[in-house]
């Protein structure tokens, strides 16, 4: 956050949590280059998009990290998380275990958070309802959105979101 002759900057980072291969990587490559993989494989190292959307006229930045494949093994460590003022939690609306683990990784960080339920192009094999999701969303006071990223339904509309509200919380 830096006055730079009159001109504000904001750089915010974001982190996507969530269990293995519920999508984190594509939210994150079709909302930063519009691409989808097919056959992504786990991520290899930390990795991190930066962004920029424009509010009340200024610039804000949003650098969004992608877990290194590490959520496998709960082993996401310290310095993933440093410094993140906001976060995207993941469940596949196709995995009923990937929305039982969301408690888990909620804990993990007290942050502003926006709950996603990915992959809602996949409605005829869909496991979790949209009421299930908005609940659990509720009483955890977060925000809710179903997402594809292969569709590209509401990705944009998510993370302006989170960024949205992290600049009203500090502005
Ligand atoms: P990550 O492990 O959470 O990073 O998940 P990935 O982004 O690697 O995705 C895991 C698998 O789910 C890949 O085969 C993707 O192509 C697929 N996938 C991701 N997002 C979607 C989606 O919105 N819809 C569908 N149908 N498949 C998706
Ligand atoms: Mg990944």
């Amino acid at each position: 956050m830096s006055d730079d002759e009159g001109g504000e900057e904001y750089l915010f980072k974001i982190v996507i949590i969530g269990d293995s291969a519920v999508g984190k990587s594509n939210l994150l490559t079709r909302y930063a280059r519009n691409e989808f993989n097919p056959n992504s494989k786990a991520t290899i190292g930390v990795e991190f998009q930066t962004q920029s959307m424009v509010i009340d006229g200024k610039e804000v930045k949003a650098q969004i990290w992608d877990t290194a494949g590490q959520e496998r093994f709960r082993a996401v460590t310290s310095a993933y998380y440093r410094g993140a003022v906001g976060a995207l939690v993941v469940y596949d609306i196709t995995r009923s275990s990937t929305f039982e683990n969301i408690g888990r990784w909620l804990d993990e960080l007290n942050i502003a958070k926006m709950l996603i339920g990915n992959k809602c192009d996949l409605e005829s094999i869909r496991a979790v309802s949209v009421e299930e999701g908005k609940g659990l969303a509720e009483s955890h006071g977060l925000f809710f959105m179903e997402t594809s990223a292969l569709d590209s339904t509401n990705v944009k509309t998510a993370f302006e979101m989170v960024i949205r509200e992290i600049y009203g919380n500090i502005s």
